[in-house]
């Protein structure tokens, strides 16, 4: 499958500073082959800091058209209400985003979900701000139970309380688990907000490819080091071409291969549990037995044997010293038992 590709800045801040970033993307994209899927912009910011930059509002939807229209991008940009999507969707914008502020309350997403029903948008759905798998689940259910066709999800990484050198925490497993949840679900990094600063871009976004992740959101900005918002983690359209060229694409195959394993790893799980079940069974008919002849719970040598059988010579040292703990884990519990 393809790689989807999305780009664009953090904000639509005036006229000039978007049609120059456009038609920069669309000059490079055009030199090197690539396709852009996706144009994006913010028009509404939701911003921490009420003295921040909150984006230029309605007026920018007829730049973001302009855009559409001059260089035949999809353009998408994050909504926050309803009222917002009917905004977009006078101004002819198909694409729109959820984003991870929003995301952490289920009835602004399903008021969003509510309006769009229907009618035929693609929705991004970022993760939402904090590291919990089943509200990320739940807003991307709610757009599939409002027959949203196209649904896509972008893992941004999470506010988890921790230091951490990126922006975001990336919690690489939450989105591979909820790739596994939604096996068809496009899934994006966005490597930009993840870390917060550039020099970290080129090893998240390559990571994400790795772990099977179907494309990138990257923030580009015609001048970065003037952007209005998010101006340390914003890359310029030339730069984007020499990451998305320097970048290896392995979409999907490493995923699936990860995905089949853990369906084996899980097999032999469930064939684990059900023999130490019956190990447990076994253990009390002993207890039975050594109670009814006045033998004793422990029974070292006996034990010294068990151990000399499963630990040999040669075993790899960190397997080794694994399987003498479970060895033991097993033991302690069974005299438990028995006793
Ligand atoms: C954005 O994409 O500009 C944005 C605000 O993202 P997030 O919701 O991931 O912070
Ligand atoms: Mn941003």
């Amino acid at each position: 499958m393809k790689p989807i590709l999305i780009a664009g800045p953090c904000a639509a801040e005036s006229e000039l500073q978007l049609m120059t970033t456009a038609e920069q993307l669309h000059e490079v994209a055009k030199r090197q082959g690539l396709s852009l899927d996706y144009f994006r912009a913010g028009v509404w910011k939701p911003r921490s800091n009420p003295n921040s930059f909150m984006g230029v509002g309605e007026q920018a939807l007829s730049w973001l058209g302009e855009v559409q229209r001059r260089f035949g991008f999809c353009v998408c940009t994050e909504v926050m209400n309803a009222q917002q999507v009917e905004l977009c969707e006078k101004a002819g914008i198909t694409a729109l985003w959820v984003g991870a502020r929003t995301g952490v309350n289920p009835a602004d997403v399903q008021k969003i979900a509510d309006v769009i029903k229907g009618k035929p948008f693609t929705m991004l759905v970022k993760n939402p701000l904090v590291p919990d798998l089943k509200l990320w689940q739940g807003n991307i259910e709610r757009f599939l139970q409002a027959g949203v066709k196209q649904v896509i999800a972008v893992h941004r990484g999470f506010a988890d309380g921790n230091e951490n050198i990126y922006r975001n925490a990336p919690c690489w497993e939450i989105p591979i688990d909820l790739k596994v949840s939604f096996p068809e679900l496009p899934i994006l990094c966005d490597p930009s907000h993840l870390c917060g600063q550039t020099k970290w871009i080129p090893q998240i976004a390559q990571l994400a490819l790795n772990y099977g992740f179907n494309g990138l959101m990257l923030e580009c900005h015609s001048n970065p080091t003037e952007a209005l918002s998010d101006a340390d983690q914003q890359i310029t359209p030339a730069e984007w071409g020499n990451l998305i060229q320097n970048l290896t694409f392995k979409i999907n195959a490493p995923n699936a291969d990860l995905i089949k394993q853990r369906a084996l790893l899980e097999h032999v799980d469930t064939q684990l549990s059900e023999l130490l079940a019956k190990r447990m069974e076994i253990v009390d008919e002993i207890a039975r037995i050594k109670k009814d002849n006045n033998l004793p719970v422990v029974q070292p040598q006996q034990w010294q044997q068990v151990k000399e059988r499963y630990l040999k010579e040669g075993q790899d040292s960190a397997y080794r010293e694994f399987l003498a703990q479970f060895l033991e884990l097993l033991h302690q519990a069974s005299i438990q038992r028995q006793k």
